[in-house]
């Protein structure tokens, strides 16, 4: 059947589909199942179904290692088994034991500048940690060393260190990469230097921290900016002023930078001012490529002293074997984190950080999207896994083991499809990809979209760098091509800009905040529509005669093309 005639067929019976919701001429190929059933089988009732009991005070905001922990996993594991999925650990359980190491950080702090001790209030004016594995660790009266944004970029010819030696310093740095202005049109940022507006990884604190570590520094401390940064400071000291998880690593994590931090800018401002330095002249010569770094007249001292926790934690996952024999052996993989960030006995008033968005919501997509795969007959070719990781919130710690312990081999991984929050404001023209251009799954849930009269937008901010901040970007670091859509923001039947709004308030009220709760006027009906281009695409990969690619010019493109190659 060739193409055009399976797409005007999809295109019909899209028509139909989206004029009502429910489909009444069935979604067909001449070798392909019909879809109906499975998108029917989504509905407003079974996400909410889900996401209840997920974002309820008795399941504590579902930190790793908690009561919230156990009464997760025992949830999903009901329900995958309710569904008559198979086991998707090889051993016959639905769990992958991650072993993490919490670490609870009590830290202090003090600057040594202008002849006077500045001394800095934890959490309000910086927090610190480290991921060493270690009761205390200690940086005694390091030299300061602000080095602009930090970053080492070949493939821009940008190296902020010029040679300069950092090792046993404290450097203290920007976040998100150099805006560096377009030569041709000063007043906007140019697209060939770091993807302009767009964030790249050398934007995002993980990235600090790394190129501290290789840099050999003592102590990183980013200068946190609401904007450039992507969020608020009460986010920085909300997540960071208690438990930290990390993957429990031989070395105890005794090469990472001894101390990582983040100062609030207005004591980031006043420390640099006593230092005889001013912040804005400071932060515009870091967009020049001629950028040095430039010694401070001031020394820092660290003291984190850490109460250590072993932890087990758990991936939770599912598998529908494919029907063809000759492509079982291949998986598509959908992911979603059912972690956050738990209980807070400190806070006054509401201490649960219920998580209902982020990802109460897309961990009920998942299961949703489960369902409506085991409605599907003949099921797909290629085998499907439904993969609910764990401590996303510590920095994707639950995708990374997956991705880097995997339990079916990377390289007959055709794609990662994550969900991480789903619409929760109703139904939309467009439909948001994270990434958009990376590669050719796009093009697939383009056309999926545009058979339902819906279009595609890119990410409305991506200056925020959410590509790198959900589970799909370790898959997509090691080479798998990974899909992470986001709600649009053209809302049917609301005023102009009501996405926009409705993100706005949601980063600024309830993003990693006990608010994010299951709120009255919330209408998924968008999300049952997301959620059904999804299984469409997983289908279409699961069923489809070639494997998805990034697309040229990705920084993972070069990475799978290694790996297929090198397959037996
Ligand atoms: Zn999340």
């Amino acid at each position: 059947m060739t193409r055009y005639f399976r797409l005007f067929t999809g295109i019909l019976a899209a028509y139909l589909l989206t004029a009502c919701g429910e489909s009444s001429v069935p979604v067909t190929t001449s070798a392909d199942a019909d879809l109906t059933p499975a998108f029917n089988s989504i509905t407003t009732d079974g996400l909410l179904g889900h996401i209840k009991p997920l974002a309820s005070d008795e399941f504590e905001g579902r930190a790793p290692g908690s009561k919230g922990e156990q009464l997760t996993v025992a949830y999903l594991t009901d329900q995958f088994k309710r569904l008559g999925l198979k086991p998707g650990n090889p051993d016959g359980t639905y769990v992958q034991k991650v072993s993490l190491v919490g670490l609870t950080p009590k830290p202090t702090a003090t600057i040594a500048v202008g002849g006077k001790s500045l001394s800095l209030k934890f959490p309000s004016d910086y927090v610190a940690v480290t991921r060493r594995v270690q009761p205390e660790v200690a940086v005694d009266d390091s030299e300061m060393v602000f080095v602009g944004y930090g970053v080492v970029a070949p493939e821009y010819g940008w190296d902020d260190y010029k040679g300069a030696d950092v090792k046993g310093k404290t450097i203290l740095m920007l976040i998100n990469d150099p805006a560096v202005p377009d030569p041709n049109d000063p007043k906007k940022l140019g697209e060939k230097i770091f993807k302009g507006q767009a964030m790249t990884y050398y934007g995002r604190w993980t990235y600090k921290y790394e190129i501290a570590t290789e840099k050999g520094a003592a102590a990183a401390v980013i200068i946190h900016e609401t904007g450039p940064a992507g969020y608020p400071y009460e986010v920085v000291s909300g997540s960071w002023g208690h438990e930290n998880f990390d993957i429990k690593s031989p070395d105890g994590n005794a090469g990472r930078v001894p101390i990582e931090s983040w100062i609030h800018l207005d004591r980031a401002k006043e420390l640099l001012k006593a230092a005889g330095q001013d912040f804005d002249a400071l932060k515009k010569a870091a967009i020049s490529k001629d950028f040095k770094p430039v010694p401070l007249k001031a020394r820092a001292s660290f003291r984190v002293q850490s109460a250590i926790r072993d932890v087990d934690s758990s991936n939770v996952i599912a598998k529908l074997e494919g029907s063809d024999p000759a492509l079982r052996d291949d998986y598509v993989i959908y992911t979603a984190h059912w972690d956050h960030l738990g209980k807070d006995p400190n806070l006054k008033g509401d201490q649960i950080y219920n998580g209902a968005l982020d990802n109460a919501s897309g961990t009920a997509g998942l299961l949703e999207i489960a369902e409506a795969f085991t409605r599907i007959q003949p099921p797909p070719k290629r085998s499907i896994l439904f993969l609910a990781v764990t401590a996303e919130e510590q920095g994707l710690l639950g995708a990374k083991y997956y991705a880097n312990a995997p339990l079916y081999p990377l390289d007959r991984t055709l794609a990662n499809f994550n969900m991480d929050g789903v619409n929760q404001w109703g139904r939309t023209r467009d439909i948001v990809i994270v990434g958009h251009g990376n590669s050719t799954l796009d093009d697939l849930l383009t056309e999926a979209a545009q058979a339902r009269g819906r279009t595609i937008r890119p990410d409305p901010e991506p200056e925020k760098g959410f590509f790198y901040r959900s589970d799909h970007f370790e898959f997509a670091k090691l080479g798998v091509p990974a899909l992470y859509p986001d709600s649009g923001i053209e809302y049917i039947g609301k005023p102009e800009n009501y996405g926009q709004q409705k993100r706005d308030e949601y980063t600024l009220r309830d993003y990693h905040k006990p608010s994010d709760e299951v709120k009255p006027d919330w209408d998924l009906s968008g999300a049952v529509e997301d959620l059904q281009l999804l299984v469409e695409v997983g289908y279409r990969v699961a069923q489809g005669d070639r494997y998805p690619e990034w697309k040229p010019g990705t920084e993972f493109k070069a990475k799978r093309e290694a790996m297929l190659k090198g397959r037996q």
